[in-house]
């Protein structure tokens, strides 16, 4: 079996899993108890804050920890709405392929009255700086834009982004899922406001993340009842599962500069592979791009198909179209970058961890190649292709 899916969920790694284990029977207690049991599970919560702080460059205090990604994304979004409807701005700026963790929640704001501008994503998967600066108004009071996109990897001008926020003085958030464990982050030196996380992107639990807001920075809760999270995320806290994700979190920063040069180049090398599929093409920029994302569109095919295919050879990976979800439209993140529909639909996503070797790579690259080849060998779009009925696009 290859797992190819690491953007979808990673497997925990040993550190998190021992550190899991070891707790659910070490660390029970409730943190907000003030006797002994308590004051364990307590110590061993803040010490997971630390050290998640101190990866991205930030204060313990600014860290509160959340079911995930997820819910940082809505916290982080609505919170920043709440300030700016109080001060009449209801404007917001974001990019048209976010994760739908903030799409939806901007959905949601645009019944309410807000208005979003959704930056235009150009064919190279980045967003322009400078129209990011054209976007923000006088009522501007949110600026929200992925550090890295989840299906085709690229990452932002988050710096540069952040600083055109702060020169206009508007609240930045990033969603920095896919970026968090995998390559480095200052909340400072990125002049980020607020950041979401999620444990399960880095080899910690699901059900863990955590939402960075800078000091200062007002959050609103999305759930109400007891004084946890300093009052900003009611609920006992998840202690175990908090201290894995730091756990891993640990780990994977520790091994980063390891672990992303071998991971870049076997990305290298499954690129370079899969170029030689005729009528292929990568998607997102080849250099502004996470070490472990490879995502191609190969012309006169369905990713799904193509996935089931795989699955047959033990490879698990994931397509651009939507049909997973229910739904026929093909991903909006590859329609954002100008695919049209028909070679969005032919799309795959490879996301790769560090522990996949050269003999593995080369096994997806064969893989790929043959029934790339056997599903164009009966494709009518394929047909109509060769037979210059159809004009190709790659
Ligand atoms: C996975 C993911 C999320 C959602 O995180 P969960 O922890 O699964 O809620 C949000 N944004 C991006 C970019 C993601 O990849």
């Amino acid at each position: 079996m290859i797992y190819a899916d690491n953007a979808a969920t990673t497997k925990m790694c040993p550190a998190a899993v021992d550190t899991m284990t070891r707790l659910l029977s070490e660390a029970w207690g409730n943190p907000s108890s003030l006797y002994g049991f308590g004051q364990k599970a307590k110590e061993v919560l803040e010490d997971a804050r630390e050290k998640v702080a101190a990866v991205i460059g930030a204060g313990p205090r600014e860290i509160l920890f959340t079911s995930g990604g997820s819910e940082a994304d809505n916290q982080a979004i609505l919170s920043a709405a709440a300030l700016g409807r109080q001060k009449g701005k209801m404007h917001i700026v974001s990019s048209a392929f976010e994760h739908h963790a903030v799409l939806h929640t901007l959905k949601k704001l645009e019944k309410e009255g807000f208005e979003v501008t959704l930056l235009d994503v150009h064919e190279d998967g980045l967003i322009r700086v400078p129209e990011v600066e054209e976007a923000i108004r006088e009522d501007t009071c949110l600026v929200t834009i992925m550090y890295a996109n989840n299906e085709i990897g690229t990452i932002q001008p988050i710096r540069e982004i952040g600083a055109v926020c702060r020169k206009k003085n508007v609240l930045f958030h990033t969603d920095a899922v896919q970026a968090v464990g995998h390559i480095s982050i200052d909340v400072d030196r990125d002049n980020i406001d607020m950041l979401s996380a999620s444990g399960h992107k880095f080899h910690g639990p699901k059900g863990t993340g955590f939402l960075y807001a800078r000091k200062g920075v007002l959050l609103t809760n999305l759930i109400e009842g007891g004084a946890q999270e300093r009052g900003k995320r009611a609920g006992t806290e998840n202690v175990p599962g908090i201290a894995a994700m730091a756990a891993a979190l640990d780990e994977a920063v520790a091994n980063m500069e390891r672990n992303t040069a071998h991971q870049r180049a076997m990305r290298d090398r499954l690129i370079a592979g899969l170029r030689k599929i005729p009528h292929s093409a990568l998607n997102g920029d080849e250099t502004s791009r996470l070490p472990g994302n490879v995502n191609f569109c190969f012309e006169g095919i369905e990713g799904e198909s193509l996935l089931l295919l795989l699955d047959d050879k033990g490879i698990a990976a994931s397509s651009g179209s939507a049909c997973t979800s229910g739904s026929l439209d093909p991903s909006h993140v590859l329609l954002a970058i100008g695919r049209v529909h028909d070679v969005a639909h032919g799309s795959l996503r490879l996301s790769i961890d560090e522990e996949i070797t050269e003999e593995e790579v080369d096994y997806l690259i064969s893989s790929i190649t043959e029934v790339v080849e056997y599903l164009r060998s009966f494709s009518p779009i394929w047909r109509d292709l060769m037979a210059g009925k159809k004009e190709f696009i790659l």
